[in-house]
């Protein structure tokens, strides 16, 4: 009987309606946490696991020696290399994709490669428009990695000390 006559005094004052007005000015004056996503970013760790890039050494030659490493350890079996061996030897991927709608961004190709050469960047907005855009093939992958080079490098620089 209480709680009636309680529940009847509280829809009775709008109570509910000035619980939630309250709420509603404590956040109006409150520090705004939204960004004008794409000007402002917010703050991104060195670690942080975006699209894929492959990386050259400065002298312009891959840094990938087809050892497929990271091929056997996806656990989303997104990464298919195919590779050949040059004339002086070396071995070199002569096909290097990797399926984006499998990836699960594990970041676990990344840390299996000896020679840093597949990484993952900063980059989360990218976005495909039909079938296949979202299959990065080597030329792909490769230019992001020349395009991002420079923050790829400082990321693994600071990150160096923990690997
Ligand atoms: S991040 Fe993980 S799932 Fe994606 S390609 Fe690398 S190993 Fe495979
Ligand atoms: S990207 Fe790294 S792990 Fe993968 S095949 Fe090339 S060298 Fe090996």
């Amino acid at each position: 009987m209480i709680s009636k006559i309680r529940e009847l005094f509280a829809s009775f004052m709008l109570l509910e309606l000035v619980k939630g007005m309250a709420l509603t000015g404590r956040y109006f004056f409150a520090r705004k946490m939204t960004v004008q996503f794409p000007e402002e970013r917010t703050p991104m760790s060195p670690r942080f696991r975006g699209l894929h890039a492959l990386r050259r050494y400065p002298n312009g030659e891959e840094r990938c020696i087809a050892c497929k490493l990271c091929e056997a350890v996806c656990p989303a079996l997104a990464i298919t290399i195919e590779s050949e061996q040059r004339e002086d030897n070396t071995r070199r991927t002569t096909r290097y994709d990797i399926d984006l709608t499998k990836c699960i961004f594990c970041g676990f190709c990344e840390e299996s490669c000896p020679v840093d050469s597949i990484v993952e960047t900063r980059i989360f907005d990218y976005h495909g428009e039909k079938r296949g855009d979202l299959l990065y093939t080597k030329p792909m992958l490769l230019a992001v990695g020349d395009k991002y080079e420079e923050q790829i490098a400082a990321d693994r620089a600071t990150d160096a000390q923990y690997r």
